[in-house]
Parts: structure tokens; C-alpha cells; sequence
């Protein structure tokens, strides 16, 4: 296998001083850069630099796509078994080489061993999905529909396409987007998250191994002027965007403007509805798992908590008790519920937040700031902070933290709850806890958020299912993965053929065609 991606060793030497450089991926094969062409990676842990990644821009953009691009009509007419077979090939490399991959993530990200690996389990799901694709991509066919005339649908594929995501599912998320794109017969340019890399080096290893023809699937790092590249490229023909509103939004504007497809997933602020009736030690479970894992560095965390009547009363006292047992360390190290923030810049943002809730009025009752890990001082960690007496009128309920950082909100009623949550600006998903069947039928009828748990914090939807908020969450029409992806990833065509029987003939007639 040809590996690329810095292994221990190299982590000796980056200690060493000499600092391992990834590459971009370009038609099959590893693009050497200059070191002065690259930015650092640090460990979130300890807070050294432990590798440098390359900073693109149009100059690499347009050699992946002048791959991709040549890589398209072979693969396009790759018969479906065979290209199913590459897939089924790679989900088997990917489930071999996962606790590698679970390690790089930790190592890039910071979030626990336990919770990367599970991330990569998640990404595998829509591998698995994608290994039907000769299922997914079957038409429909009308015989008949006028004499001698049948109809069909075919689903081919768009050309070359791309991916930018975020930092925080260094795996999942582009796993979630690509697979499926290629699987209909696209070619692909994926720019991950300069912070986290080295997940998606080591897939492009993988793909290697698993037989994708070279120049399939490309890779090219770095930041804004890599993304305006791919934006403004016109032999790229669609785009899906995962990471926050503000970049989101130019993506989709720009890339829609020049014709693309595009779809945006993006921020959020999630809330779950407690109802009194609640089983309050599994609640107090889910908030502080859901708020506090991977450090609220989910776009599905809840991060407000808003409590029905007195349900606050006892789910308070609750969730301290088990904040009061997470341990806070690095994300490798045994025991470790949450590992550090992803950046250093990041942690100071968070700090902020919490500042301004304070300020704001909120009731601070846990306050992460002060937290030093006590053998990794310069690691970027924070403790876990909750604010109880949060109300709607904050910018900390109104605004997208990311950071471990949970609010309690209290409303009187369902009614008031519910109306808080379909306020919001933000809808990417939500959960009702409650032991009434009833009331939770009537949240998943009346709330207006995709992504809905019931006595389940983290609704993200199995592999085989599409991904996606709505309002200031998504741009576009289209969710990820599952049917829409497939979608997503083709344009539908309408045939309409006339096959005669012998010595039939239609006469001349400048009459609009009817089916008869
Ligand atoms: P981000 O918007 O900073 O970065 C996303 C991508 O855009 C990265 O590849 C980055 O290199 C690039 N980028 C960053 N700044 C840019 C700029 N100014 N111009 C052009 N490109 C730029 O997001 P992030 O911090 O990596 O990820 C966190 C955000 O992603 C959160 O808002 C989170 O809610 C969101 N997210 C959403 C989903 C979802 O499915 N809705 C999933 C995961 C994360």
C-alpha cells in the first residue's frame, strides 16, 4: 500500500523537529509541495505541531479536475457490477484499517479513540449503502404508452463533482458525500479541513488498494482560495458544502450563480424538549452526552435543553452529578470522556461565549474556563461549562457555539417549548424526552426541524437515509446521502423511443403528438 499519511514514526520525527508534509492527491498518485507551500497541523492535545499540510489553490484545483475530467467517460461506462465491486473492495479496507483511522482522527481532532472510531463506523454505513448502487441507480420503464412507443428514466452521472467539508467528522462527513457521487459515475475533487487531514490521506490510500481507476478521486488541500477555485471552476458541476452558514452560503450563492448544483449543510443550534413525565435519569444521560461529546463540536449536539414546567427541577441536580464525573484529557488516553477543543483560536472563541452568557445574564452553574489538564498544559482543553436560566433574548441561545457548552432554557408549557424550537433560526435537528407516546406523535407531526429523536439526543439517521436541516441550517433542495444523494449526484433522463412493428408506419402529421 502506499502510505502517505504520517505514521508514529514520523510523529517521532515531527517531534524531532523534522516535520512530515502531506500531499494533495492528484490522478492516482501523492503531489510533493514545498514546505513553504504548506501550513501546520497540531496535535489538540499537547499543542505541537506534529505535520504540514499543503495550502491549494487554483493551480492544484485545475490539475484534479484536468484529472478528473479525463477519468470521467471510463468510469461513466464502467459496467455497475464491476465499479460495486471497487466498493465492496475499499468497505473491506475501510473496516481493516478503521482503528488506524480512528487513531488519526484522535490525533488530528482531539475527540476520544472510543468516539473517533465510531464516527468511522458511521462513514462506513454509507459505504455499505453505496455498494448498491446497481440498485440505486435502476430506472423506470412504460412499456407502451402510445402505438409502438415505450417510455423510460435513466439516472447518469453529472460529470466531475466536489466536496468541501468540515473539520469536525474528519471521516464521516466526506465518507457521507463522495462514495456516493463516485458510485453514480462522477468523478470527484474533495478539499477537506486543513486541521484535520489525515483521514481522508489515508482513504485515498485505500481507494488506491481497492482498484479506483487513478484520477477518480482527488484530493487537494487548503482553505479559502482552494474553495473559491473549485467555486468558480467551470469544469466542475456540483458541489455539496458541509461547515458553517457564513461559507456555506457563499458556496451555494456563487456555485448556483455559475450553474452548478449545490448543496450546503451547516450550522446549528439543536434543542431537545424535556416534558415532566420524562425518564429523568435517561434524559440527564442523553443532555450531557449529547452536549458535552466531542466536545459540542457536533452539528448535531443539542446544546439548549429546554425544560417543560418543573422538569428542570429534577433534571438539574442530575446532570451535575454526572458532569461532576467526566474526566477531561487527552482523547488516546483510557477513561477520557472528552478530549481538548481543535484549535487554540477555537477555544478562545468558546471562552468568549461563555463570557458573554455570563454578561447576558445567564446563571452560570459549571464553568469550564478555568480547567488545565494537569500533564498536558499546553493541550487546548476546556471543561465542560452549563448555564441554567437561559432565555431566548441571548445571543447564547441564539448562536451556533461549538464548543462544550450547554443551556438550560425553561418553558411552561409544550406549546411554549415547541414554539421556541420552530423560532429558531437554525433547524438542523431535535428530540422530545418523554414517556407519553401521544406527545411524542404529535412533536414529530407539528415540529418543524428534518431531524427528529424521540428519547434519542443524537438523531443522525441511519447509513442507508438522507442528512439535512432546513432554514439557516441547509442551502439547496436536496439532503445528503440516501435517495437524495443519489439525486443529488445525477441528472434523471426521459426517454420517450418508437420501435415500429415491421410494415407499420405512421403518417406525416403536423398535429402535436398524443399517446394513442
Ligand atoms: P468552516 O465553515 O470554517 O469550514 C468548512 C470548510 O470551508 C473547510 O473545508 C474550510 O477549509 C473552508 N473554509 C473555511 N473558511 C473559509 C472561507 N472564509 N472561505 C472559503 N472556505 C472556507 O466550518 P468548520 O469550522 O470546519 O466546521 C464547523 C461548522 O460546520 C459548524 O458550523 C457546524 O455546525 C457545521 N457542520 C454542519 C454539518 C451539517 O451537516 N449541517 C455537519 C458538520 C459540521
Amino acid at each position: 500500500m502506499v502510505s502517505h499519511v504520517p505514521t508514529r514514526t514520523e510523529e517521532s520525527a515531527a517531534s524531532a523537529g523534522i516535520l512530515p508534509i502531506l500531499s494533495h492527491w492528484i490522478d492516482g498518485r501523492p503531489v510533493e509541495v514545498l514546505p513553504e507551500q504548506t501550513g501546520p497541523i497540531y496535535n489538540p492535545a499537547t499543542g505541537q505541531v506534529i505535520a504540514r499540510v499543503p495550502r491549494g489553490g487554483a493551480p492544484e484545483v485545475d490539475r484534479a479536475v484536468i484529472a478528473a475530467t479525463a477519468a470521467f467517460p471510463k468510469w461513466r461506462d464502467t459496467p455497475l457490477i464491476a465499479r460495486s465491486q471497487v466498493f465492496f473492495a475499499f468497505r473491506d479496507l475501510m473496516w481493516k484499517h478503521r482503528t488506524e483511522m480512528a487513531e488519526l482522527i484522535t490525533r488530528d481532532h482531539g475527540k476520544t479513540f472510543p468516539d473517533a472510531f465510531a464516527e468511522v463506523t458511521r462513514g462506513i454505513e454509507t459505504v455499505e449503502f453505496a455498494c448498491g448502487l446497481p440498485v440505486h441507480l435502476a430506472g423506470m420503464m412504460t412499456p407502451n404508452v402510445a402505438t409502438d412507443v415505450d417510455a423510460f428514466t435513466l439516472r447518469g452521472p453529472l460529470g466531475v463533482a466536489a466536496a468541501i467539508t468540515p473539520f469536525n467528522f474528519p471521516a464521516m462527513v466526506p465518507l457521507w458525500i463522495y462514495p456516493i457521487a463516485i458510485a453514480c459515475g462522477n468523478t470527484f475533487v474533495l478539499k477537506p479541513s486543513s486541521h484535520t487531514p489525515g483521514a481522508s490521506q489515508l482513504q485515498a490510500d485505500l481507494w488506491k488498494e481497492a482498484g479506483l481507476p487513478d484520477g477518480v478521486f482527488n484530493i487537494v488541500y487548503g482553505g479559502r482560495e482552494a474553495v473559491t477555485a473549485i467555486v468558480e471552476h467551470p469544469g466542475i458541476a456540483a458541489i455539496q458544502f458541509v461547515g458553517s452558514t457564513a461559507v456555506g452560503r457563499y458556496v451555494y450563492e456563487e456555485g448556483t450563480r455559475r450553474g452548478k448544483r449545490v448543496g450546503a449543510y451547516t450550522s446549528a443550534k439543536n434543542a431537545m424538549i424535556v416534558l415532566p413525565d420524562a425518564d429523568m435519569e435517561l434524559t440527564a444521560d442523553a443532555a450531557v452526552a449529547a452536549g458535552y461529546g466531542s466536545a459540542g463540536e457536533r452539528c448535531m449536539a443539542q446544546t439548549l435543553v429546554i425544560a417543560v414546567g418543573d422538569a428542570a427541577d429534577r433534571l438539574r441536580p442530575l446532570m451535575l452529578e454526572r458532569i461532576a464525573n467526566l474526566k477531561v484529557g487527552p482523547g488516546m488516553e483510557q477513561g477520557v470522556d472528552m478530549g481538548p477543543i481543535y484549535t487554540k483560536e477555537h477555544r478562545a472563541s468558546v471562552v468568549k461565549w461563555i463570557d458573554r452568557g455570563e454578561a447576558e445574564g445567564a446563571e452560570l452553574v459549571v464553568d469550564g474556563r478555568p480547567f488545565v489538564h494537569p500533564t498536558n498544559p499546553d493541550g487546548f482543553f476546556l471543561g465542560v461549562t452549563l448555564f441554567d436560566n437561559v432565555t431566548p433574548d441571548m445571543d447564547i441561545y441564539q448562536e451556533e457555539i461549538f464548543g462544550p457548552v450547554l443551556g438550560i432554557v425553561h418553558a411552561e408549557t409544550y406549546d411554549a417549548a415547541l414554539g421556541l424550537i420552530n423560532g429558531h433560526k437554525y433547524a438542523n435537528g431535535t428530540a422530545i424526552f418523554t414517556t407519553d407516546g401521544g406527545a411524542a406523535r404529535r412533536f414529530k407531526l407539528e415540529v418543524d426541524v428534518p431531524m427528529i429523536g424521540v428519547n434519542v439526543p443524537i438523531p443522525v439517521p441511519a447509513g442507508y437515509l438522507s442528512f439535512g436541516g432546513s432554514k439557516e441550517s441547509a442551502l439547496g433542495d436536496l439532503a445528503m446521502r440516501g435517495e437524495d444523494g443519489i439525486r443529488f449526484f445525477t441528472q434523471q433522463k426521459m426517454v420517450t423511443e418508437r420501435w415500429p412493428e415491421p410494415g407499420r408506419r405512421a403518417t406525416l402529421s403536423l398535429v402535436f403528438p398524443g399517446n394513442s
